[in-house]
């Protein structure tokens, strides 16, 4: 692709931009159970005003746009204030939840560092972590302990990563809510755990951190889970997600900002500007920080309530009516507005059941088996899901019934097999072709029939489900030429 030799006119430019979202997934007709968090369009209209209107300001440098300084900290005195934090509580804004883990992990090992010299520091975490603490392991060069947790509950086993310690240790970890499970780890005995070992303990409150305590002011049965427990250090929160703030905001949180310190860069050992860089990010837009305080003050305390008044009726109307499905049960005891659910009858296969909803109009992501969490579907719910739940429950019923018809077309497990015979790092291109027959096109897009590429990942070793996809985002992205 070359650059056009002479600019397009506006309209010409936006006619085409808007024309690239034709194969996009539709979450604006509420039937999306992924992705997008949606309070509805005037709070999408009023945080892309504002991040729009700041959008060119350089948070690079905050003594020449005080605006941005102004609105940082009060976007995370706001954040603070709702995890019952201390007077000492500090923070960041950073572009989401995996750079405000990354960055308490690094704060965490460094921190640690101060104190003693650590041979390969760990952070030992619930095997229901999200994955970006197994990135910032990757990242920083640490090793992530996997811990495996209660089976039934999918919540942290507080003796099993007690056991899990050692002398490398800088963290552990519980999650207030999981992604995968939407459950909440018991928080206060990861605290007692940190107090005893004087050990880092960070909250992933990245999904849950926000919404969590709004469900407890409705009267649901949230245990505490933020600063007002002895022994967190840091809490990471994200507001693009249940704050329902344009994309690229979260903010991390640390009890003291002795805690903060080892987080910040600063270089003064090049010719350029003398750089001190809290976050990732060096430039840095104004865009998410304005826009994030813009729904925060225009949704306000009983705007948020009142969504997540909506959320968790719609949350409990999928619990209870998923439940009633023959053939399917949700997994663990959900607090958050996420649900998984699995199957309980063989003939039921959790993929077509996902590919029998795409076809009805319902995404839902499907997840992979993982030690004692079975292959299964996962929803997120958005407070404009309410007016359809009835309407997916319908569908969802038929959709179980679909995939209990079909014939189970022991496609994936022979890719599995094949692929099981072969050396991974040299037959790359053999195992994509095998996936393309499974409906995992080379074009980057899915066939309608998902299921057997699913169930083909689903059987293979971990490992080599990583190194397949790797390689195919290696070959989707490619740019495009003159
Ligand atoms: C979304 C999420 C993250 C990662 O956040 P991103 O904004 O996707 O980077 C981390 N932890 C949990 C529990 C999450 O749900």
């Amino acid at each position: 692709m070359s650059l056009p030799s002479r600019g397009l006119d506006d309209q010409a430019l936006f006619t085409q931009l808007e024309s690239f979202r034709d194969a996009d997934v539709r979450w604006r007709e509420g039937r999306v159970f992924a992705y997008v968090y949606d309070a509805g369009k005037k709070a999408e209209e009023i945080g892309k005003r504002a991040f729009a209107a700041f959008s060119s300001e350089n948070g690079l440098d905050p003594t020449a746009f005080p605006s941005l300084r102004r609105m940082e900290n009060e976007v995370v005195g706001i954040a603070a204030d709702h995890l019952h934090g201390g007077p000492d509580v500090v923070g960041s804004f950073t572009s989401g939840g995996t750079e405000s883990i990354l960055l308490a992990v690094k704060a965490a090992r460094d921190h640690a560092r101060k104190k003693s010299s650590l041979a390969r520091p760990n952070i030992v975490i619930p095997q229901t972590a999200h994955a970006a603490f197994h990135k910032a392991a990757h990242y920083l060069d640490l090793e992530a302990v996997v811990v495996p947790v209660d089976p039934q509950t999918y919540r942290a086993d507080v003796s099993a990563m007690r056991a899990a310690v050692d002398a490398d240790t800088v963290m552990i970890v519980g999650s207030a809510s999981s992604y995968a499970h939407g459950v909440v780890d018991p928080i206060a005995d990861l605290g007692d755990l940190a107090l005893e070992r004087d050990l880092w303990l960070h909250v992933d409150g990245c999904i849950g951190g926000f919404v969590l305590n709004y469900f407890r002011r409705l009267g649901a049965d949230v245990p505490p889970y933020d600063f007002s427990v002895p022994g967190v250090s840091s809490i990471s929160m994200d507001l693009h997600k249940y704050a329902y703030c344009p994309k690229g905001a979260s903010v991390v949180m640390y009890r003291s900002p002795e805690l903060r310190r080892s987080q910040f860069f600063a270089c003064a050992t090049w010719p350029g500007y003398a750089m001190v860089n809290p976050t990732v990010q060096s430039s840095k837009s104004g865009g998410p920080v304005a826009g994030a305080w813009a729904v925060l003050h225009h949704l306000g305390d009983e705007g948020y309530l009142a969504l997540a008044r909506s959320v968790l009726d719609a949350t409990r109307a999928i619990v209870r009516g998923v439940n009633e499905v023959p053939g399917l049960r949700v997994l663990g005891a959900p607090l958050a507005p996420l649900v998984a659910f699995a199957s309980t009858d063989e003939r039921v296969n959790m993929f077509d059941v996902c590919d029998e909803l795409r076809i009805r109009g319902y995404f839902l992501h499907p997840q992979l088996t993982c030690e004692g969490s079975p292959a299964n579907l996962h929803i997120l719910v958005n407070p404009t899901n309410g007016t359809w739940v009835q309407g997916f429950l319908e569908a969802l019923r038929a959709s179980v019934e679909a995939a209990r018809q079909r014939e189970p077309s022991g496609i994936g497990a022979a890719i599995a097999g094949a692929i099981a015979g072969m050396d991974p790092a040299t037959s790359t291109d053999a195992i994509v072709q095998m996936f393309a027959g499974a409906g995992m096109s080379s074009d980057g897009s899915l066939g309608e029939r998902t299921a057997q590429m699913n169930e083909a990942l689903d059987a293979l070793p971990r490992p080599v489900v990583e190194h397949l996809l790797v390689e195919y985002f290696d070959r989707i992205f490619r740019p495009v030429r003159g």
